[in-house]
C-alpha cells in the first residue's frame, strides 16, 4: 500500500524525546531541556533587517533554482576567504538547509547497493536517507578513545568497489571531535586513485574551540575534485527556522543533475531568506558569531568538568560543536532505558547514544543557558547516584 522507501525511514530518536519532554511539560513537569539541536541565541539583527527589507521592496517571488546572483557570489567568496575553496557560482545550489543539500546528493550519487562509509556515532540523518536511496551503510566505528575520529587504516579497510561515498562531519555532531589537517591528509591518501565521493558536512565550522577547522576539498587537488561540501547558516548564524543549506563541487554536471530533482520537489529557497542570508556570509556578523563561539566555549567547560566528577560517567573534551557525547558503560544501561528515565525521574531531557548508532553514551547539548545547563547536571548527578 506504501512504497517501501517511505516505510524503511524511522522516526528520530530526537523527536521521540522531545515528544516524550513535551508530554511530561504539559502535565506540569519542570523539564530541562538538553537535547536541542539548534543555537539558543537570537538571529542577527542585521539579517532581519536585510529580510524586512526584502518583504517591503517586494522581493517575494520564485529565483532560479540554485540562488539569486548576490547569494551565490557571497557563498563563493566565503569558500575562498574563510576555507581557501575556489569554486565558480556555478558550482554552488542553495537548498532548504543542508539536510536538503546532503538529501539531494545522496539522492543524485547513490545507486541501488552502493556503499556509503559512514563513521558512528553519526549524525542521525546520514543512514537514513542513503538508505531512501537504495545505498548500503557501512559503519566504521570509533570510541573515546581515538577522540571519536576515524583512523585512515579503518577507511582503507572499509574500502570495497562498491564504496559510492564518505560522510565527513567535522566538527561532528553529536561528539564535537574535529579532525586536524594531518588526520585529513591521511584521509586523502588513502582515497587516491579511487572513485570515492567524499561529502564533507562542515555546519559547525564556525565552532571550534583552541583548533584549526579544516575543510576537506582544500587538502589537495584531488580532494577538491572528489568532494562535495555542505555547509549553511542554520548552526553558525543562529538560522535554523530560515532553511539556508548549500554545497559546492567542482562537477557542474551533478550540479546541473541535482538543480533538475530541486526543481521538480522545492524550486528555489524562500526569497527572502536569500537576501537575509547575504550578511550571513560576507562577514557582517563575525563579531556575533565570535561572541556566541566563546560563550559555547565557556559552558563546554563548565559542562565537561562538571559530567567528569559524576560517578559512573565520563567525556572527552570535545573540540568542536555544542555536544557532548557522554559515556554511561560503567551504569551498565541501556541508552534509550538510561534517558527516560532520567526524563521521567528528574525532567532532564537528553539523547540517547543509540540514536547515534552507539550504545552507553548520551549526547547533552550545550545550547542552552548555563544556569539550565548546571541544574540539569546537578538532576543527572543525582540520577546517577541512585544507580551506582
Ligand atoms: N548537518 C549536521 C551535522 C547537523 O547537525 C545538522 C542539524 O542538526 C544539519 C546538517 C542540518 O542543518 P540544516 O538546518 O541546515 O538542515
Amino acid at each position: 500500500m506504501y512504497s517501501h522507501r517511505i516505510e524503511s525511514l524511522s522516526e528520530s530518536m530526537t523527536i521521540a524525546i522531545s515528544t516524550l519532554a513535551r508530554e511530561l511539560q504539559s502535565k506540569g513537569k519542570d523539564v530541562i531541556s538538553l537535547s536541542a539541536g539548534e543555537p539558543d541565541f537570537e538571529t542577527p539583527q542585521v539579517i532581519k533587517d536585510e529580510a524586512i527589507k526584502a518583504i517591503e521592496d517586494g522581493f517575494t517571488k520564485y529565483t532560479s533554482v540554485a540562488g539569486i546572483p548576490e547569494l551565490l557570489k557571497a557563498i563563493q567568496a566565503k569558500l575562498a576567504r574563510d576555507n581557501h575553496l575556489e569554486y565558480e557560482t556555478k558550482e554552488i545550489l542553495v537548498s532548504n538547509g543542508a539536510k536538503h543539500s546532503l538529501f539531494n546528493i545522496f539522492q543524485a550519487i547513490v545507486e541501488e547497493g552502493d556503499e556509503v562509509i559512514i563513521p558512528s556515532p553519526y549524525w542521525v540523518t546520514y543512514p537514513e536517507v542513503v538508505t531512501y536511496c537504495g545505498g548500503k551503510n557501512i559503519f566504521i566505528e570509533t570510541c573515546d578513545a581515538s577522540g571519536f575520529k576515524m583512523s585512515a587504516a579503518q577507511l582503507k579497510a572499509a574500502l570495497t568497489p562498491k564504496t559510492k561515498a564518505l560522510v565527513l562531519t567535522t566538527p561532528s555532531n553529536p561528539t564535537g571531535s574535529v579532525y586536524s589537517r594531518q588526520e585529513l591528509e591521511a584521509i586523502a591518501e588513502v582515497l587516491k586513485g579511487t572513485n570515492v565521493w567524499v561529502v564533507s558536512d562542515e555546519m559547525y565550522e564556525k565552532l571550534v574551540y583552541g583548533v584549526e577547522f579544516t575543510s576537506v576539498a582544500s587538502i589537495s587537488e584531488d580532494m577538491l575534485k572528489r568532494t562535495i561540501t555542505v555547509n549553511g547558516l542554520s548552526k553558525s548564524a543562529a538560522m535554523t527556522g530560515w532553511r539556508m543549506g548549500y554545497l559546492a563541487t567542482k562537477d557542474k554536471k551533478l550540479i546541473k543533475l541535482m538543480d533538475n530533482l530541486q526543481s521538480q520537489c522545492t524550486s528555489n529557497i524562500c526569497s527572502i531568506t536569500q537576501k537575509a542570508s547575504i550578511p550571513g556570509l560576507d562577514g557582517r556578523i563575525d563579531p556575533e558569531v565570535e561572541k556566541m563561539r566563546q560563550e559555547f566555549e565557556r559552558r563546554r567547560n563548565f559542562a565537561v568538568d562538571a559530567l567528569n566528577a559524576i560517578k559512573g560517567l565520563s567525556v572527552i573534551k570535545p573540540e568542536g560543536a555544542f555536544y557532548l557525547f557522554v559515556n554511561t558503560k560503567a551504569l551498565e544501561l541501556d541508552s534509550m532505558q538510561f534517558c527516560k528515565d532520567l526524563l521521567e525521574e528528574e525532567g532532564v531531557a537528553v539523547v540517547p547514544g543509540i540514536g547515534f548508532g552507539m550504545e552507553g553514551y548520551f549526547r547533552l547539548s550545550f545550547a542552552t543557558s548555563m544556569e539550565k545547563i548546571e541544574e540539569g547536571i546537578k538532576r543527572i548527578a543525582r540520577f546517577c547516584e541512585k544507580r551506582e
